[in-house]
């Protein structure tokens, strides 16, 4: 089992891998967990803010040390090794091989921030990894931390079906073959010839052949690794 604990402004958003799909089926089957925690519950004043200005000046807000530590502080009472994670642009960037590694701990903590980011005296003091999505920037962590959690839950075992990821792209170092379906002919275009013949020694043949063409075609990065 693995449990995802989110600090977030924005708690909501998480509805969108709570309630559909793939990690819904996990969080169903007791695989998976996500709970997350409203930043503004750990503000200590009235208005329930968490950001500040910038020292030295500059557009935009900053989130502030105590709300974030005290949520971090709550959070590890119970599971003590959970290991926090801050999205941010700034970060090691998130890989099928990071994804793999991340599925390996019980428990993880993920840092949405918005604005200008966090006070950087959070990311000396109580961050213990930074992961970014991509060399761009958007507006919050939190569509960073879902795509995360999906990518590292399909790592998790039974999560997915016994062999439903083992030719998803990346997992044998190159991208995955392509897919048909029904109908054979659709608008003058046809499905290969092989995928219909029956012949599963020759069909797995094409499709390592057709995977190895992909790759080439589209990542040359990964041939060469
Ligand atoms: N000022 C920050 C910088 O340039 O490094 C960007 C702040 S961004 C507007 C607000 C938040 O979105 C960040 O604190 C981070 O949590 C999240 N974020 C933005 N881009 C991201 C990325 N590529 N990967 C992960 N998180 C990202």
């Amino acid at each position: 089992m693995m449990r995802f604990d989110v600090i977030t402004l924005f708690p909501d958003m998480f509805c969108a891998i709570k309630d559909e799909g793939v990690i819904a089926r996990g969080i169903k089957k007791s695989l998976l967990e996500i709970h997350t925690w409203q930043l503004r519950d750990f503000s200590d004043n009235k208005y329930r803010n968490v950001d500040d200005k910038s020292y030295g000046g500059g557009a935009g807000m900053v989130m502030q040390v105590k709300p974030i530590r005290s949520c971090i502080e709550q959070i590890k009472q119970k599971n003590l090794n959970s290991q926090v994670i801050y999205l941010s642009p700034q970060g090691q960037k998130l890989t099928h091989q990071l994804a793999i590694e991340i599925s390996k701990l019980e428990s993880v903590t993920l840092l949405c921030g918005r604005y200008e980011g966090v006070d950087e005296r959070v990311i000396e003091h109580d961050v213990d990894l930074e992961v970014s999505i991509g060399d761009y920037v958007i507006s919050g962590g939190e569509l960073a931390a879902m795509v995360l959690i999906d990518s590292v839950s399909r790592h998790v075992p039974g999560v997915l079906g016994n062999a439903e990821s083992l030719n998803d792209s990346f997992f044998n170092g190159l991208l995955d073959y392509p897919h048909y379906t029904r109908p054979e002919i659709i608008d003058g275009q046809k499905v290969p010839d092989v995928l219909l013949s029956g012949h599963q020694a020759n069909i797995d043949a094409w499709r390592e052949d057709q995977s190895l063409k992909s790759t080439k075609e589209k990542r040359q990065d990964l041939i060469k690794k």
